[in-house]
């Protein structure tokens, strides 16, 4: 046994007694995500895409991107994929040290599940024709398309001593919420309210207003694309189709600066830490759906199947 699975297999047992009740962004954020990603998607990606969702998506991606989070009772073995908590107080994620679920098995992890149905989705479209029909598809499409907003949430990169914030109990103005949820959805219910008329369809607009556009116009975006663009957040290296393990060190590292200072247990977060930490979870939900749509744009692309046919 390596020093990876000795590290983890010690800390099997209390993991076992804490299975955390994560969810990643409520509906609002997996739907932004995954509207973000429609928009970025090429031609063929949309084509492909639309031939795998059920017919109840309508044709829409973002319509199922919680389902993953709506079966989990049905598909249990699927709850521990939608994060990968790190050790309390380290802010970088390692994959062979943090990817692993409450039984201490490896690869069980929200990164772990985005290389698994990116390689499944890149098996059927660009591989041996024989691998097809060993996976659902369509459920594939619409596992990864989940995980890459979860893996974006910096909470769902939180600590384990903490339950990744479920356990730090805090109020958000007046109501009773706990840290976990307050990045789940609070922060972008509160945005839709104060700025939006309560309608997420004008936040998403808003959003990827700021993504087309290199120069930013509202003062609240300022640090969104000064450093770092579109190009920047699509790119993977080594030619691969998908990299999470970097956006999960973002979480991790975002989580540490700006998700848990200020709020300790019994903390009462209002102005101060709304508007402070919504660019942020914009950011986020941008690259989200930006990353997704390149990891879609790499499987479907059709010049690959011709290069490996
Ligand atoms: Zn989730």
């Amino acid at each position: 046994m390596g020093v990876c699975e000795l590290f983890w297999a010690g800390i099997t047992i209390v993991l076992l007694l804490l299975i955390p009740k994560t969810l990643g962004w409520d509906v609002e954020g997996h739907y932004a995500t995954c509207k973000i990603a429609e928009e970025f998607l090429s031609k063929d990606a949309t084509a492909a895409m639309k031939q795998l969702l059920p017919e109840s998506a309508k044709g829409e991606l973002a319509a199922v991107c919680s389902w993953p989070d709506d079966i989990r009772r049905e598909l249990p073995w699927s709850r521990e994929l939608h994060f990968a908590d790190t050790p309390d107080f380290m802010c970088n994620y390692e994959y062979c040290r943090d990817c692993h679920d409450s039984a201490g098995d490896k690869d069980r992890c929200v990164t772990g599940a985005i290389y698994n149905y990116t390689m499944q989705l890149d098996a059927a479209y660009n591989q041996d024709n024989k691998v097809v029909t060993k996976y659902n598809l369509t459920e594939a499409l619409m596992f990864l398309a989940h995980f890459l907003g979860d893996v974006h949430q910096p909470l769902h990169m939180g600590f384990l001593g903490d339950l990744g914030g479920n356990r730090i109990t805090v109020q958000w103005y007046d109501t009773n919420a706990n840290l976990h949820k307050v990045w789940d959805r609070s922060i972008i219910r509160s945005a839709m309210e104060t700025f939006y008329a309560s309608d997420l369809a004008a936040m998403i607009e808003s959003i990827k207003r700021n993504i087309t556009l290199y120069i930013i116009y509202l003062p609240r975006f300022t640090h969104w694309l000064q450093s770092d663009d579109r190009l920047f957040w699509e790119h993977c290296p080594n030619n691969s189709i998908a990299c999470p393990n970097p956006y999960a060190s973002e979480s991790i590292s975002l989580a540490c600066k700006y998700a848990y200072p200020n709020a300790t247990q019994g903390s009462n977060l209002r102005d101060d830490y709304f508007f402070s930490r919504l660019p942020i979870v914009e950011k986020r939900l941008a690259q989200g759906g930006v990353r997704l749509a390149a990891i879609l744009n790499r499987i479907f692309a059709p010049q690959t199947k011709v290069a490996q046919a």
